[in-house]
């Protein structure tokens, strides 16, 4: 499903890191709901409203990148890859000064290029492809070459849409591999698949 492909698209948080974002606790600092969208539940606010909260979310996310470590096979798997010449990308719905951070946290900087880091401020959130679909553009890629590799539900319907292959990659919870080309515990776990 994956083998030979050479554009490679990432989730960040979770998924090239450790998992440590409680999104409930988020919620609850920002007076959202339980279970709505974090980034969408903000845009539908006013914006005197919306900003102290965007604020705060900004601090808490930055606090995480601070502390980030990177997934268990990350580097094994971008070194593979890029030793096969691949192109590789991130695309996250934080913001890409604190992808920039957290990559820099836990020693995953070196693998991607600025502008191949897409954030919320770059590019439409998951589960619109939209920010899948301007890597390969810039790449010169076509999906049917592209992985995108995920541990939420956000990643692989995003990954689907763009008709690229959809990797799960340690969920938490199985409800998230749903529609997945393929699902592993851990990131090296794909070295015999590529
Ligand atoms: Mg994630």
């Amino acid at each position: 499903m994956i083998r030979g492909r050479l554009h490679w698209i990432f989730d960040l948080d979770g998924t090239l890191t450790v998992a440590q974002h409680d999104f409930d606790a988020i919620r609850r600092q920002l007076g959202i709901a339980a279970g709505r969208p974090i980034l969408e539940t903000l845009e539908e606010l006013p914006a005197g409203r919306a900003a102290p909260l965007y604020a705060h979310l900004d601090r808490i996310e930055r606090d995480l990148a601070g502390r980030a470590r990177a997934a268990p096979g990350a580097a094994e798997l971008l070194s593979a890859l890029r030793a096969r010449g691949a192109r590789m990308g991130i695309l996250t719905r934080n913001r890409r000064p604190t992808a920039r951070r957290t990559l820099d946290a836990c020693g995953l900087s070196g693998w991607f290029a600025d502008e191949d880091i897409l954030g919320r401020e770059e590019a439409p959130p998951k589960p619109d492809p939209g920010g899948i679909e301007r890597l390969l553009a810039r790449w010169r890629g076509t999906a049917a070459d592209a992985v995108m590799v995920g541990d939420n539900r956000m990643d692989i319907a995003a990954g689907r849409a763009a008709g690229a292959a959809a990797v799960c990659v340690g969920a938490r919870n199985g409800g998230d591999a749903a529609g997945a080309d393929l699902w592993v515990q851990r990131l090296d776990q794909l070295l015999p698949e590529l």
